[in-house]
């Protein structure tokens, strides 16, 4: 229902601050309209999750567990987490998750709080080598006072070597091992692991945030299926859904569930953002629906536009190892004057990527890489032949030197074509409109 502008009770204009707020979001839409997201961390939510996200929901509190709250006014809150936590399992095929956690990293923290104490030993990947900065001294594993051991790497095959990774397990006998990255190319290889795991009898977990979506799709490792004993992830990379986090488990070691939930509440939250909660359960129900055909195409994506990259030239890593099995790839740029330069350059023509660390990079503040995400671009309904516009786009600014102001009109008459939402219901919505309250005025 439309009001009239003079039927307002009170019209109090923003003030300029709050106007030029306004004002930048709005440039910072048209201009992601206009541009090509290529950052492997993010996506976009569909219609209906957005449509939840911004409801009521978002002012509310909760507390604790559905049924079990510290605050009234949660009837209808209940159900709805307990139709995601449900949705899930159903997703995933596992016993148990927790969708309370507000990001990636809180629920690594709930995972440090449940099974580890200051002082234990951990292995994990390197930072350098495309570990989460959460798996890091520097970030939540210094937080928890843990001793931090990171496996031996493969910087060819761009993953973790599983000789070098099963004699460090041996010799640290951590009481967590944990896998999982944030460039991530290829699975990791747990079934080589598998024996020694069981044997040091170590707890398993798996990082899942950058490949929950493609899991969900069932086109990468499922980590239930190797022997995982829990996974955390975020739940806006390639899962396209609001800015969260989970936990799942298939309760394979005893009090494990008990342990985990005591971890997220009262452990590392508080209220757990249920505009989110709602979302994700609307990202799940439709990853039920579309998942697969989105992860395929996803990694088709990432496949071609490696191909088409390298065919202009680039030095796209992995190439015999066909470049990657997940939704990400990435290009060793040292040679075009590394990746922040080229990162910049790209920006200049709305090519949106990010500069990232190769395993062979000794300078942390001079990364030679980039890093390229097809998973976003998949959502917007682009196919392997986009791909090879995309790389034509980018070999211009990296090979030819042409400027980024000179590439920036064929990228953006290409997106024109891009603006969609794809693999979620309500198909075909425009994926960059918001609400606005100029409507009536
Ligand atoms: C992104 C990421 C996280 C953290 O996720 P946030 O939701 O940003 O807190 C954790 N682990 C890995 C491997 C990631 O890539």
């Amino acid at each position: 229902m439309l009001i009239a502008p003079e039927e307002y009770p009170r019209r109090v204009k923003p003030t300029e601050k709050a106007q030029r707020i306004r004002d930048l979001t709005r440039r910072h839409n048209e201009w992601f309209k206009e541009s090509i997201p290529l950052i492997a961390s993010e996506n976009f939510v569909s219609p209906v999750a957005k449509e939840v996200m911004n409801s009521d929901l978002h002012n509310r509190y909760a507390e604790g567990r559905p049924g079990k709250r510290y605050y009234q006014g949660n009837i209808y809150v209940d159900d709805i987490e307990s139709a995601c936590e449900n949705l899930a399992r159903e997703v995933f095929k596992c016993r148990f998750a927790d969708v309370r956690p507000v990001s990636g990293t809180v629920a690594n923290m709930a995972v440090l709080m449940a099974l580890t104490k200051p002082g234990d030993k951990i292995t994990a990947v390197s930072l350098s080598d495309g570990g989460h900065l959460s798996h890091a001294k520097m970030g939540a594993l210094g937080l928890r006072g843990l001793r931090a051991h990171n496996y031996p790497f493969d910087q060819k095959g761009m993953n973790i070597d599983p000789e070098g990774a099963i004699r460090l397990l041996r010799e640290v006998k951590p009481k967590v091992a944990l896998f999982g990255q944030s460039v991530y190319l290829f699975p990791t290889p747990l079934e080589e692991l598998r024996s020694t795991l069981d044997d040091l009898g170590c707890t398993v977990w798996y990082d899942a945030a950058h490949v929950l979506g493609l899991i969900a799709g069932n086109r990468f490792q499922n980590p239930f299926v190797e022997g995982v004993d829990v996974v955390s992830g975020s739940t806006h990379k390639t899962l396209p859904g609001p800015q969260h986090g989970i936990l799942l488990s298939d309760l394979t070691k005893e009090d494990l569930e008990l342990s985990l939930r005591k971890g997220v509440f009262p452990g590392v939250t508080s209220n757990h953002h249920l505009h989110s909660v709602a979302a994700l359960a609307i990202t799940l129900a439709e990853a039920k629906e579309f998942g697969e055909a989105y992860a395929d195409q996803t990694i088709r994506n990432a496949k071609a536009l490696a191909q088409a990259l390298f065919e202009r030239g680039l030095d796209v890593l992995c190439e015999p190892k066909g470049f990657t099995e997940s939704h990400t790839l990435v290009v060793d740029v040292e040679e075009h004057r590394g990746g922040a330069a080229v990162a910049k350059a790209l920006e200049g023509a709305n090519i949106i990527v990010n500069k990232n660390l190769l395993p062979w990079d000794t300078d942390p503040v001079h990364p030679s890489g980039i890093r390229i995400g097809s998973q976003e671009v998949t959502r917007l309904g682009m196919k392997e032949k986009d791909m090879a516009s995309i790389a034509g786009s980018i070999a211009r600014i990296v090979m030819d030197g042409d400027a980024p102001a000179a590439v920036l009109p064929e990228v953006k008459e290409f997106k024109k074509e891009f603006t969609k939402s794809h693999y979620c219901f309500f198909e075909g919505a425009e994926a960059y409109d918001y609400p606005s309250c100029d409507v009536n005025m």
